[in-house]
């Protein structure tokens, strides 16, 4: 049967161009995006479902104002296509992850605008138990635009799933010494969850800003910038906490700061766990992001297992994991996916209890930890505007005239140029109009001659470089 046997064929919708992004739906309300297109989203999405075999989604938001409109027409056009609709109801990303394994479901979406303004918002999809992005993304778009829908009758079912979520991420935290947390969630998502997570560890837990609020009124919900942190930060140090963890919007990102209040990134938080997850799976394959330190890959290589190089992207990291059977890849951005034990996709409240388990049954603090670490000599990273249009059109420009001039480069994702000083990169982000750089070297001296580097590749390219 062809999948839109039965299907009428309805006017056709077109998406704003710059939504379909390449491992999620993302605009601005208002804008870019509206309630019309979460129904034109559902009815193209239950049309590719049902051509999938499948008819059971689950349907998740976060707590952005927009988010309930959303998750209603999305909804209904899901219905209207022949799905039944697994409500789950309000909370993290990760949670619509767990529930999609939890109730078996053949998919799922959440609404949701992640780290990004409060007037932004979008969907991450799943298609059976894996990630929808990239070309399946692009389909959806096609369908919406040739108005042949799936028909069908389907249900809104209501499913919630936070109880079990929650016992689900307790099950994991293996005691120890009790631990002094101060958890923020920034008004995002995760508010809810961790508040009944932490009410049930041991220890000495301390909330900040745990109520769900859309509009974000005390600090951004992106643990990437380090103002977000300075909150977290000082009640650590107030406190005389061992670690500060925090979350993004969405809770698909973690952002952590050790006892000293300094703030370990990804990268350097992925050192301590694949310490632990290697430790049981020896010369077990781990990914980091293009972004991660050289220390992290030459870390998992010390300790036995085999470090990949892979892209930026929590869609694509998610399915490079699965296919690699790696048990955990990190992104420098805090998305954490651990396989080992888990569904491989990127939780942070999950992560947050194996740091957890991890420090509570060792005898050395997090700051003991980050003292260990190699040090090196690095930028944050380094975002800049750069219209969507002509993002990749620049780094095509500077990955031109470095393979001309021989550099070493791995182009896996943007460039990351190997240099006598350490290495340099740049790339386009997937999801905003920005280009990324980023620069690491042993010193100071050297770090310098790198970032010069970037600035006269930009400007070669016809952008003017930031300063940096
Ligand atoms: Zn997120």
């Amino acid at each position: 049967m062809s999948p839109r046997a039965g299907g009428k064929r309805a006017p056709g919708h077109a998406f704003h161009p710059t939504v379909l992004r390449e491992y999620d739906i993302r605009g601005i309300i208002g804008q870019t995006l509206s309630a019309a297109d979460a129904h034109a989203l559902g009815r193209a999405y239950a049309t590719l479902l049902r051509g999938a075999g499948g008819r059971r989604v689950c349907l998740g938001f976060d707590g952005r104002l927009s988010s309930p409109e959303l998750a209603e027409a999305l909804g209904e056009g899901l219905r209207t296509g022949g799905s039944d609709v697994l409500w789950i109801g309000r909370g993290p990303t990760p949670m619509l992850y767990f529930a999609v394994h939890h109730l078996n479901a053949d998919g799922g979406i959440q609404v949701t605008g992640s780290h990004n303004p409060p007037d932004h918002n979008g969907f991450k999809m799943m298609l059976g138990k894996t990630s929808l992005y990239g070309a399946r993304i692009q389909e959806l778009g096609r369908i919406a635009a040739s108005g042949e829908f799936a028909t069908g009758a389907g249900r809104i079912i209501d499913s919630p799933v936070f109880d079990a979520y929650v016992e689900r991420l307790l099950s994991d935290f293996r005691g120890g010494r009790e631990l002094r947390v101060v958890w923020d969630a920034g008004n995002g998502a995760t508010g809810e969850v961790l508040a009944a997570l932490a009410a049930r560890l041991p220890g000495r837990h301390v909330l900040l800003y745990a109520e769900i609020d859309g509009r974000f009124p005390n600090h951004h919900p992106d643990p990437t910038v380090p103002e977000n942190l300075v909150d977290l930060i000082r009640t650590v140090q107030a406190e005389g906490a061992e670690v500060g963890i925090a979350f993004d919007g969405d809770g698909d990102r973690i952002g952590v700061v050790d006892g000293q209040g300094r703030i370990m990134f990804g990268d350097q938080l992925m050192q301590i766990l694949a310490a632990d997850v290697l430790a049981r799976h020896p010369g077990a394959p781990i990914l980091a992001d293009v972004k991660a330190s050289q220390a992290l890959f030459d870390e998992i290589g010390r300790l036995g297992g085999k470090p990949v190089m892979y892209k930026t992207g929590h869609s694509l990291m998610k399915a490079a994991m699965a296919e690699m059977g790696a048990p955990l890849a990190g992104e420098m951005s805090g998305h954490i996916f651990y396989s080992d034990g888990f569904y491989g996709h990127d939780d942070a409240l999950y992560v947050a209890v194996r740091l957890l388990t991890i420090l509570a049954r060792g005898e050395r603090t997090l700051a003991g930890w980050r003292d260990r670490m190699a040090p090196m000599v690095n930028t944050p990273e380094l975002r800049f505007d750069c219209p969507d249009e002509t993002k990749f059109g620049v780094i095509e420009r500077v990955k031109a005239r470095l393979e001309a001039e021989g550099a070493e480069v791995n182009a896996i994702d943007g460039v990351r140029v190997m240099t006598a000083d350490g290495w340099w990169l740049l790339r386009a982000s997937n999801t905003q109009a920005v280009l990324v750089a980023r620069a690491e070297a042993t010193d100071d001296a050297a770090l310098a001659r790198l970032k010069q580097q970037i600035a006269a590749n930009l400007a070669a390219a016809g952008v003017t470089p930031p300063a940096f």
